[in-house]
């Protein structure tokens, strides 16, 4: 518990937020600005920053809560997909800094855009990327 982690706080029931789903280490809440109808959050109740601080136990249990909680919002939402997707750290969108997931139901030409711009690697650059990735583990 973080005092002044707003998820935190949802949890422990000192901010009112309706919970849509439970289980014993992971909870998850409707979004109170979402991008899309049944856009979802799914939170591990112990404090812990980002994807990469989550003890790897607790990490694959948030994403068996995913599972059941993508499968209830496509189907309440009726969406034809959705995004799973999860931001870590400010310069990559995180807001709340206690570990989340997104669940954004989607459908065909629902005009929501995420704004990537892929641009392809200029000769050469991508190899000398593979080999700095696979000598960073
Ligand atoms: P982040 O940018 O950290 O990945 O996303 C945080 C999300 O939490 C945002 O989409 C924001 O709308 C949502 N959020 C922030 N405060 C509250 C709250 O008090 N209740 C609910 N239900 N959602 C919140
Ligand atoms: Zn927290």
């Amino acid at each position: 518990m973080a005092a002044d982690c707003i998820f935190c706080r949802i949890e422990k029931g000192q901010i009112p937020s309706k919970k849509v789903y439970e289980d014993a280490r992971c909870f998850a809440i409707l979004d109170i600005n979402p991008v899309a109808w049944g856009h979802a959050l799914v939170i591990p109740r112990a404090h812990h920053e980002t994807w990469l601080d989550l003890p790897a136990d607790l990490a694959a249990d948030l994403a068996k809560s995913s599972q059941k909680v993508g499968a209830a919002v496509k189907k309440a939402a009726g969406a034809e997909g959705f995004n799973l997707l999860m931001n870590n750290h400010a310069c990559a969108g995180q807001a709340v800094f206690h570990a989340h997931l997104h669940v954004i139901p989607r459908k065909t030409a629902d005009g929501i855009r995420f704004n990537w711009t892929p641009t392809p690697y200029k000769p050469g650059q991508l190899d000398m990327a593979i080999d700095a990735v696979m000598v960073a583990f």
